[in-house]
């Protein structure tokens, strides 16, 4: 059943959201070659808990950590380990934190040093078709509708794999809601977007085939071609107007410009 949340639930909603991009934005300026993953995570729960919330993933189905870390073709639901970050990786960083009684969850894929041109242009592209397919969450279009956009983008138009088994989905008290939000999908179908609702709208793009497998860790997942994937994630709240981003990478894009050790330039 889908939760359509009131406009003051929305502002509650919304410094969950915006508290998740400042989470990001803590952990930038460290992002570098010769950290651990582990240093990463620690980061990251260390800044929810001083800003008296809860980290969503933490035990969430027994999930080991407050962030999911997900390495070069680790699509999403890593976890950090004493990995040590090097020159040429991507790593996203998919945070969650619970506040006020709910939920904000958004991802971004960082670059660690210098990274080959194909590799930009999956960031790149990825990104954009997150934008894409917030460009379609308006009330009277449906989830189809969003899914199509990004499918059309990433697949269609850039050659990229679209991850079918993972999915977007609504948010709120409960950090997975209705309606799934997949990456694919046919324009027209789907539920109707209405005044309220708060989707999770996050693109998994591989740069080869789409198809994933999970390690015997049980829980990340990695592209079956050991090809790099890419994951960006807001949270868009439909309106009467235009799409109400509640997330916010504005304070992620400044820390990443600042931070010589990241390529942060997605520019064509
Ligand atoms: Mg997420
Ligand atoms: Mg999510």
């Amino acid at each position: 059943m889908i939760q359509y949340k009131s406009p003051a639930e929305i502002e509650v909603m919304r410094h969950s959201c915006l508290l998740v991009g400042e989470a990001h934005a803590a952990v930038v300026p460290f992002l570098k070659a010769g950290i651990t993953t582990m240093l990463v995570n620690k980061i990251v729960e260390e800044f929810i808990l001083d800003h008296q919330a809860i980290p969503s993933f933490k035990n969430y189905h027994g999930f080991p950590a407050a962030t999911c870390i997900s390495m070069n073709d680790a699509v999403v639901h890593g976890f950090p380990s004493d990995y040590i970050l090097k020159d040429g990786d991507i790593i996203s960083l998919d945070i969650g934190v619970y506040k006020n009684g709910f939920h904000g969850d958004s991802a971004y894929t960082y670059a660690i040093g210098e990274i080959g041109a194909d590799v930009q242009k999956l960031l790149r592209v990825t990104k954009a078709s997150l934008y894409v397919g917030i460009d379609k969450a308006r009330q009277g279009n449906r989830i189809g509708d969003i899914s199509n956009a990004i499918q059309e983008y990433t697949e269609k138009k850039n050659g990229f794999g679209v991850v079918r088994e993972m999915v977007g989905h609504g948010l709120g008290r409960d950090l997975h809601e209705d309606p799934q939000v997949p990456n694919y999908g046919k324009k027209g179908y789907g539920a109707k977007l209405k005044e309220g609702m708060v989707l999770a709208i996050e693109p998994m793009i591989n740069m080869g085939v789409r198809d994933i497998i999970q390690l015997n860790d049980g829980w990340t997942i990695l592209t079956k071609d050991s090809k790099p994937s890419a994951h960006f994630e807001h949270d868009v709240c439909i309106t009467k107007s235009e799409p109400d981003v509640l997330s916010s990478f504005e304070a992620i894009e400044a820390a990443e410009q600042k931070n010589e050790n990241l390529t942060w330039s997605y520019a064509e």
